[in-house]
């Protein structure tokens, strides 16, 4: 049955009576009405109504390599054909996840080993909680089995991920979090430095504060630090370039393993494969979806260091987890044809060299002067705008995040896709942008900022 026949109207009003969709306000969506998406095409998406909007957002930081790769489409259907499902339990295997197994501990930081596949970002977190948990237990301390995170993270929707994550919102509706979790302040300078502190020691001071946990809870009761290395969907914060590093070192100091969540930074959205290697850390654990596939299939990877692995494989027997769809062999075989695109195409090093800096240089000389700017920043191909009432004095606009959903709203009006997250404008484009695609981008970015004044 083909949505052509129906209406933009009747789709409307059947979306609204029977599809709940997430973080929505579903009294909004049944006055105001979804946009229908219907079709894409290298950076652009287009509406049931023809409009064209430039894609800022990749999806929903997914779609690296852009809309439109017959390559993928391809992958997917000759999968289909030869073997649609086969399960990965029970000693059975099937061949494309092996391969992007091998594949992924290749291009992965050093001491990845082992790779846990699951179908999104927060079952590959929930995965990752059991995983270092259990892993303490079978090193014979269960009690250490406390986790530190920081708040406003975002970690996913699961009950372990919302409690992984750190935002308010999401912990009032949760009735009750995965115990042993404790959150701590997130390096985010433009609220949080002091006056005339300098951003390295702004970024030593808030990697203290995982030390101070560390010590409040005693390191032997503390399993692991989660943390997102650029928090992106608590509005981009990216840490000055002292914090990754001095967290690890008092990860090492106490014995606590260093996980992150690279659902959003992997596969080259800060100019690396993954925003470790940007930082250069080396974590126990990396969480990975989303431009795994290019969101072209659900697809998360669990990447697994040496040190929990082995001592999974010696000392752990059985690991009573996994999930029906973990290795699905379509969703795997098109990963690996999207890592063949984005090495063939360089994308990584254009993000490292040519396009992460451009963007970097666009955004300050084209939208930071604007009088809605209180900052902007960027790492590699993610972005964030502050929008502010005064510049001088950083003061928002009340109540929080109203004038941000205007910029936005404008902005989507003039083509530019993009997500306003309290009152932060985001962006995460394609890794197919060129320099063109961003003069486009700031040129819509600024006049929807003028229409909002
Ligand atoms: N972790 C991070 C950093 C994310 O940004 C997200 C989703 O945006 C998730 C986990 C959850 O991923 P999913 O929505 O695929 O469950």
């Amino acid at each position: 049955m083909s949505y052509q026949n129906y209406s933009l109207k009747q789709l409307q009003q059947i979306d609204a009576s029977h599809h709940l969709h997430p973080f929505t306000d579903h009294k909004e969506l049944r006055e105001a009405g979804s946009r229908i998406i219907t079709r894409a095409d290298g950076p652009y998406i287009y509406d049931s109504e023809g409009n064209e909007l430039l894609d800022g957002m990749a999806g929903l930081w997914c779609v690296a390599v852009g809309y439109g790769r017959d390559e993928l489409a391809d992958a997917a259907y000759k999968q289909m054909k030869e073997l649609p499902y086969y399960n990965s339990f029970f000693k059975c295997s099937t061949p494309t996840p092996v391969l992007l197994s091998q594949k992924l501990v290749e291009i992965a930081p050093e001491g990845i080993s082992q790779v846990f596949y699951g179908s999104s970002g927060s079952e590959a977190n929930d995965t990752a909680v059991r995983l270092v948990r259990h892993y303490w237990a079978l090193e014979g301390k269960p009690e250490k089995n406390c986790i530190i995170s920081r708040k406003n993270a975002y970690h996913g929707s699961t009950v372990a991920g919302t409690s992984l994550g750190g935002m308010e919102a999401m912990h009032k509706q949760l009735g009750g979090a995965v115990p042993n979790i404790v959150h701590v302040m997130m390096p985010y300078a433009y609220e949080l430095a002091l006056p005339g502190e300098s951003d390295h020691d702004f970024g030593l001071r808030a990697a203290k504060a995982v030390e101070d946990a560390i010590l409040e809870a005693g390191a032997d009761k503390v399993a692991a630090f989660i943390g997102e290395p650029i928090m992106g969907a608590g509005g981009v914060k990216i840490p000055p370039m002292s914090y990754w590093p001095e967290v690890e070192r008092i990860c090492r100091k106490y014995d606590v393993l260093l996980m992150l969540d690279e659902v959003i930074t992997g596969y080259g959205r800060t100019g690396e494969w993954f925003a470790a290697q940007s930082f250069g850390v080396r974590p126990d654990t990396i969480t990975t979806a989303k431009a795994l596939t290019s969101g072209y299939q659900p697809l998360s990877a669990l990447l697994v260091g040496d040190r929990i692995a082995s001592t999974l494989v010696e000392k752990g027997g059985e690991f009573a987890h996994g999930y029906t769809y973990s290795g699905h062999p379509v969703a795997c075989a098109v990963a690996l044809a999207n890592i063949d695109i984005i090495a063939r195409e360089g994308l990584v090093e254009r993000v490292k060299n040519d396009t992460g800096p451009y963007f970097a240089q666009a955004l300050g000389e084209r939208i930071a002067d604007h009088p809605l700017v209180g900052e902007v920043r960027s790492f590699g191909l993610m972005g964030a705008i502050e929008i502010v009432k005064d510049k001088a004095t950083k003061e928002r606009f009340s109540p929080s995040g109203s004038a941000a959903v205007v910029v936005r709203d404008h902005a989507i009006d003039n083509g530019m896709m993009m997500r306003a997250t309290g009152d932060t404008m985001i962006l995460s484009p394609p890794l197919i942008w060129t320099r063109d695609t961003i003069d486009m981008a700031c040129r819509r970015i600024r006049k929807a900022l003028d229409l909002a004044e």
